[in-house]
């Protein structure tokens, strides 16, 4: 059994969340450079010129990349073999989302659902939690936009629409969402389990690095498939217009129930922000 300290956990929350909002990911930037070479439009190349100065900027100047920095979203494998010392672990990464959002000066968006009130430090964390073999603690940050957030969706179809029927809904869904996800997006799809875990499958697929497929080949050519559609649909970065409405789809299956097709459809703005780090 290895005992880690929550006080090696929260200034790696902390710093994970900083950097997640300053240092956009390598693969986002490297899809920003394919889309500048392959739309056909003039103006969307323009933005997506401007979207990698907004990068390069907050990289440079430490300053976070979107004014909207996000609820703080965590997944967390925990390796059986860990024993948590010194304190309680939801409550270590809670006060490291705290820190992180007053030490990075970022926005803090979590409020009451009713009175909109401010909670003030971004906190509760939405945390995930997946116990593993081994004894180290993995901790993924995705500071959550709501504007794409907001786009998102989650639908019990009827299990006769098949394939087809899955690619027509989340087509349609893109269409419908238009510029309000801040496009380029990327398209986190679950299909299977039950409603909430279709949900949280959708949510984990955000997580992969843009141009990797699923290894069933089936479900990466529905991958590729959905991408190439919602790319004719003329949305086009920041909704002025060409063919880069979305950088990449992203496709998670489980088995669900006999009666049902859960099928949730969780889309990303190009500020397409996670970070990791193993402890
Ligand atoms: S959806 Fe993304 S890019 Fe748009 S405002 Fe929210 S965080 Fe910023």
């Amino acid at each position: 059994m290895r005992e880690v300290s929550i006080n090696e956990i929260i200034p790696v929350v902390r710093s994970l969340f900083i950097e997640a909002n300053y240092d956009l990911g390598r693969d986002v930037l490297d899809a920003f450079d394919r889309a500048i070479k392959s739309d056909e439009s003039p103006v969307a190349k323009e933005v997506l010129e401007e979207l990698k100065e907004n990068a390069r900027i907050s990289r440079e100047e430490r300053v976070p990349l979107c004014q909207d920095c996000g609820l703080a979203v965590l997944f967390v494998e925990l390796g059986q073999d860990v024993h948590i010392t010194g304190g309680d672990l939801k409550q270590a990464l809670n006060e490291g989302v705290r820190q992180g959002y007053k030490d990075g000066y970022l926005r803090k968006s979590a409020c009451d659902p009713f009175a909109r009130a401010n909670t003030g430090d971004n906190t509760p964390a939405i945390i995930h939690y997946d116990i593993v073999p081994g004894e180290k603690i993995k901790i993924i940050v995705g500071p959550k936009g709501g504007g794409s957030e907001n786009m998102s969706s989650v639908s019990m179809l009827t299990p006769a629409v098949g394939i087809e029927g899955v690619k027509e809904h989340v087509i349609k869904t893109l269409q419908e969402a238009g510029s309000n996800p801040c496009p380029p997006t990327i398209v986190g799809i679950g299909i299977g389990g039950t409603f909430e875990r279709s949900a949280l499958l959708a949510k984990k697929a955000l997580l992969r690095e843009i141009g990797t497929r699923n290894p069933d080949p089936k479900l990466a050519k529905i991958e590729t498939d959905i991408l190439e559609a919602i790319n004719k649909l003329g949305i086009g970065p920041m909704g002025y217009g060409g063919n880069t409405t979305s950088l990449d789809v992203f496709l998670e299956m489980e088995p669900c129930h006999i009666a049902s097709l859960p099928v949730a459809v969780n889309i990303n703005c190009h500020s397409a922000r996670h970070k990791q780090a193993v402890i």
